[in-house]
């Protein structure tokens, strides 16, 4: 069984996702790491990220020792990923990563929680289930803003703001595989939900079909 989720950045997809996954016994897999270590690569080898070229080989040298380290979480990050994500080399170069994954999931459990931008759209058209989860870009902004002033990281609530807005436009607009719900997601506004709120919801949906 897959279940996939998509979603903006700082929906609650990740904390969401791993709830699920632990819920059901599922391997779980944060596939906006995967673009992040190749947008970290690119930065750490002194290229910039929109560069087809170098994000390419970039992809294709990717390890499991670059899937994780603080590095990973920070802001320049998350923007050089969104850069990079937006070459169709790079995004060709993780699918079968991604795909085999859901046929297969680590430890022979009997499913996936896959989350990133396209898994219900183009990595796994095919999903059990499809989950949708978005909410307003001020919380977002603030959400995220809470989480690093609490990793000791000081910076502008504006400029979290600014900086999502303008990832989440390039997720949105580039031509191969935005972000954007698949049709027959379920679509989780986690505006004025907490946690709980959103878990239950998404059970809700996955019962529906485990039944
Ligand atoms: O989910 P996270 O914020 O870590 O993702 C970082 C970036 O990676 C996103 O802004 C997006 O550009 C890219 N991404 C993607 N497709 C995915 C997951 C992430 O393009 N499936």
């Amino acid at each position: 069984m897959i279940v996939a989720i998509d979603g903006p950045a700082a929906a609650g997809k990740g904390t969401l996702a791993r709830r699920i996954a632990l819920a059901l016994g599922f391997a779980h897999l944060d596939t906006g790491a995967l673009y992040r270590a190749v947008g970290l690569r690119v930065l750490r080898d002194g290229m910039d990220p929109s560069d087809a070229t170098a994000a390419h080989r970039a992809a294709l040298a990717l390890n499991p020792a670059d899937l994780s380290g603080p590095a990973l979480r920070e802001e320049r990050t998350a923007k050089a990923a969104s850069v990079v994500s937006a070459h169709p080399a790079v995004r060709a170069a993780l699918l079968d990563f991604q795909r085999n994954f859901g046929k297969n999931p680590p430890g022979g459990v009997p499913g996936a929680v896959i989350e990133g931008r396209d898994i219900g759209t183009v990595v796994c058209p095919n999903a059990d289930i499809k989950l949708f989860i978005d909410a307003d870009l001020s919380i977002r902004a603030r959400r995220r803003h809470e989480e690093l002033r609490s990793n000791g990281i000081s910076v502008e609530l504006a400029e979290v703001r600014a900086e999502m807005a303008a990832r989440d436009d390039r997720d949105r607009n580039r031509a191969d595989s935005p972000l954007r719900p698949a049709p027959d997601a379920h679509l989780l506004d986690t505006t004025d939900l907490d946690i709980d709120g959103v878990f239950a919801a998404a059970m809700k949906a996955i019962g529906g079909v485990a039944k």
